[in-house]
C-alpha cells in the first residue's frame, strides 16, 4: 500500500431503521474527505440526519466505470473517500464493484465497514439452515429468463437468497412454484427493520395464495429465501458393484451377470469381469 494515498472506505448505511448505522460508520463518515453515493439526494439526507457535511460524489450503475478514475486520483492525492449505496451494504446489488477493484489493482488500501444488509438480516431470522447458502441477488425481469436462471438451481442444496420487488413478487412465486414445486419451503422478509416488518415462512404455494388474498402488502422491499433441495432417500442410495454383481451373480450365468452389471452401472465389463471372477474365488 502506498502510505501517502488516502483510503477507500466502503461504508454500509442502515437499510431502513436509521438506528442501525455503526458508530464507527458515523466516525468514518466524519472524517473523510468525500463521500461516493448512488443518489446524492438520498445520501444528502442520510448524511443530514447524522449532521454531517461532506462533498458528495455521484456514483451509480451507469457512470461507474467512467467516475472511477476520478475518484482514485483524489485518493492518490492523499484524500479518504467514502463509498456508500442507498441502504445496506455497498457492492450487495449496489454499485462499487469496479471501483474497489480498481483501487486495490493500484495498491489502494480499501478498507470495510461493515454494518446492514438485507439478506444477511434476512437469513438471520428465517428460521432455515444458514450454514451454506448462495446469495443470487436480482432474479431476471422477463418470466423465460427468470425460469432459465431458476431451473439451474433446481437441485441447489444449499439455502437461496433473492432480491426482489413488491410488484414482481407474486410473478417469481409462481415461478418458483413451477421449478422447485410448491410444497418448497420458502420466507418472505419484507420492510425488515422498518415499522410494517414482516416476516412469512410458509410452502411456496401458500406465501403466493397468502400475497394474493393481501394484495395490499405487496409493496415495500423484499427478500426471498428458498430452502434447498433435500435429497430423496431414492437419490442418495448408492451401490457398489460387488452389491450388483453379487445379486446378479446368484441369478445369472457370470458372463449375463457382468453384461447386466456393466450396463446397470456404467462400467467397462473388463472390470467388473475381474471382480466377479474374484468374488467366485472366495
Ligand atoms: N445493498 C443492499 C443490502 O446490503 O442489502 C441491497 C441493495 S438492493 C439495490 C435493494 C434490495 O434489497 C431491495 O429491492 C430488497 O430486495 C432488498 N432490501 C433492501 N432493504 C430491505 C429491507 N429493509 N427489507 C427487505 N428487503 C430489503
Amino acid at each position: 500500500m502506498n502510505k501517502k494515498h488516502g483510503t477507500l472506505y466502503v461504508v454500509a448505511t442502515p437499510i431502513g431503521n436509521l438506528q442501525d448505522v455503526t458508530l464507527r460508520a458515523l466516525t468514518i463518515l466524519k472524517q473523510v474527505e468525500r463521500i461516493a453515493a448512488e443518489d446524492t439526494r438520498h445520501a444528502a439526507i442520510l448524511l443530514n440526519h447524522f449532521g454531517i457535511h461532506k462533498p458528495i460524489l455521484s456514483l451509480h450503475d451507469f457512470n461507474e466505470q467512467a467516475r472511477v478514475e476520478a475518484i482514485l486520483s483524489h485518493i492518490e492525492q492523499g484524500e479518504s473517500i467514502a463509498l456508500i449505496s442507498d441502504a445496506g451494504t455497498p457492492l450487495i446489488s449496489d454499485p462499487g464493484y469496479h471501483l474497489t477493484r480498481a483501487a486495490r489493482a493500484r495498491s489502494i488500501a480499501v478498507v470495510p465497514v461493515p454494518g446492514a444488509c438485507a439478506a444477511i438480516a434476512a437469513l438471520s431470522v428465517a428460521g432455515l439452515p444458514t450454514d451454506r447458502f448462495v446469495f443470487e441477488g436480482f432474479l431476471p425481469a422477463k418470466t423465460q429468463a427468470c425460469f432459465n436462471r431458476l431451473s439451474i438451481l433446481q437441485h441447489e442444496s444449499r439455502t437461496m437468497v433473492f432480491y426482489e420487488a413488491p410488484h414482481r413478487l407474486l410473478a417469481t412465486l409462481s415461478v418458483m412454484c413451477q421449478v422447485f414445486g410448491e410444497a418448497r419451503e420458502a420466507v418472505i422478509a419484507r420492510e425488515l427493520t422498518k415499522q410494517y416488518e414482516s416476516v412469512l415462512g410458509d410452502s411456496l404455494a401458500a406465501c403466493q395464495a397468502y400475497y394474493e388474498a393481501h394484495a395490499e402488502q405487496l409493496r415495500g422491499e423484499i427478500v426471498i429465501l428458498l430452502a434447498g433441495h433435500q435429497a430423496t432417500a431414492l437419490e442418495e442410495k448408492t451401490v457398489s458393484p460387488e452389491q450388483v454383481l453379487s445379486v446378479l451373480l446368484a441369478e445369472l450365468p457370470l458372463k449375463q451377470a457382468v453384461s447386466l452389471a456393466s450396463e446397470i452401472l456404467g462400467e467397462r465389463k473388463n472390470v467388473l469381469y475381474e471382480k466377479a471372477l474374484a468374488m467366485r474365488a472366495e
